[in-house]
């Protein structure tokens, strides 16, 4: 018998103080997805809620919703759509921008990368103020696609983007929360 114990998702996250700037609590999942159970274990449970969806197309945001958006994408069998800080994608691109917790960017995503009416699953690592979720879902909206839902490994509920999302409709799923 092993005497192995699954470590807890919360335990592999590491929480660097003051990072980027002087007040922010930076939630780190590099530590998590290096670990190869804590890897799967946040994939699978990303993608459970999502299963029976009929999930077409899984999007992803730069740059941690890349590696976690194409394992899920990976397990469910389908394509993974990338959504960029302005000016990386090579082809025509639509953009919006948005605020973050911590400054202003813009993100694209390629014009032709969604058909309209595919459905789609809108994957990052963290959902905080929830304005780089939101613009990400502007995006999938002028791409005429069905968004199926958003998932995050970890929510800062007190930041209110959950709710902003929620509010507005959309399927919002994560595994932790920090208050
Ligand atoms: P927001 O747009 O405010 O919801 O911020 C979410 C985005 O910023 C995600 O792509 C996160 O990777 C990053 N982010 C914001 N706040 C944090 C934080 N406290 N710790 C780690 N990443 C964060």
């Amino acid at each position: 018998m092993s005497d192995y114990t699954k470590p807890a998702l919360e335990d592999l996250i590491r929480t660097i103080p003051d990072y980027p700037k002087q007040g922010i609590q930076f939630r780190d999942v590099t530590t998590l997805i290096a670990d190869p159970v804590g890897l799967r274990t946040a994939i699978d449970g990303l993608l459970w809620p999502f299963l029976k969806q009929n999930v077409d197309v899984v999007v992803g945001i730069e740059a941690r919703g890349f590696i976690l958006g194409g394992a899920v994408a990976h397990e469910l069998g389908r394509g993974f759509v990338p959504i960029r800080k302005k000016g990386k994608l090579p082809g025509k691109t639509i953009g919006q921008d948005y605020t973050l917790e911590y400054g202003v960017d813009t993100i694209e995503i390629h014009a032709d990368a969604i058909a309209p009416g595919q459905r789609v699953l809108l994957i990052d690592d963290l959902i905080a103020t929830g304005g780089t979720a939101d613009a990400g879902l502007e995006l999938l909206r002028r791409s005429q696609a069905s968004v199926v839902g958003a998932a995050f490994i970890v929510d800062l509920p007190d930041l209110g983007g959950s709710k902003k999302l929620r509010d507005k409709g959309v399927l919002v799923h994560s595994l932790l929360s920090y208050a």
